[in-house]
């Protein structure tokens, strides 16, 4: 038997796209998680990458409309692996799009940072998107190094 930090282990929840969920999808990332022994910095920074990546899909992704988002995670050799995605009206460019400062949403005081704050606080953060099919933002990080 291996230590439980080695444990492959897999988790997904799918929820209404309301901010309340918000919180719930943050604590439950937060407590899949502990498997890694993360600092309390490490769960900060994943919960803020995570908040980051919902918002998008409820703001850009669902303009506001109720729609499912379903979070995929997976613990594998030490790293944890975050995937969130809608199905909603997609990035027509995604370099654009993960520029720091550019918001398609100006109007409603975004400031374009929020894949910036992603790249910060993940090691990686990739983006797949089809306009008019959805969004997957994969994000990992390395925990307890
Ligand atoms: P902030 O996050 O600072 O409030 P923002 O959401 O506009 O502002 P980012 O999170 O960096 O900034 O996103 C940049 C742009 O990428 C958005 O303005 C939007 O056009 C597009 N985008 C991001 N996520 C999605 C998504 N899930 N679906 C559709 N478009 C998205
Ligand atoms: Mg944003």
């Amino acid at each position: 038997m291996g230590n439980k930090k080695d444990t492959e282990n897999e988790m997904v929840i799918e929820f209404d796209g309301r901010p309340s969920n918000e919180g719930f999808a943050r604590v439950a990332l937060a407590a899949f998680c502990t498997q890694l022994n993360p600092t309390l910095e490490e769960v900060a920074d994943i919960k803020t990458a995570l908040s980051e990546a919902i918002t998008n899909a409820m703001i850009h992704g669902y303009e506001g409309e109720v729609h499912k988002i379903r979070m995929e995670c997976k613990i594998k050799g030490g790293i944890l692996y975050v995937t969130v995605r809608d199905t909603g009206k997609g990035i027509e460019d995604i370099e654009k799009a993960m520029q720091p400062m550019y918001t398609t949403k100006p109007e409603l005081d975004r400031s374009g940072m929020g894949f910036v704050f992603m790249e910060a606080f993940m090691d990686q953060v990739q983006v797949e998107s089809v306009p008019g099919q959805g969004t997957a933002v994969h994000m990992q990080k390395t925990i307890g190094r």
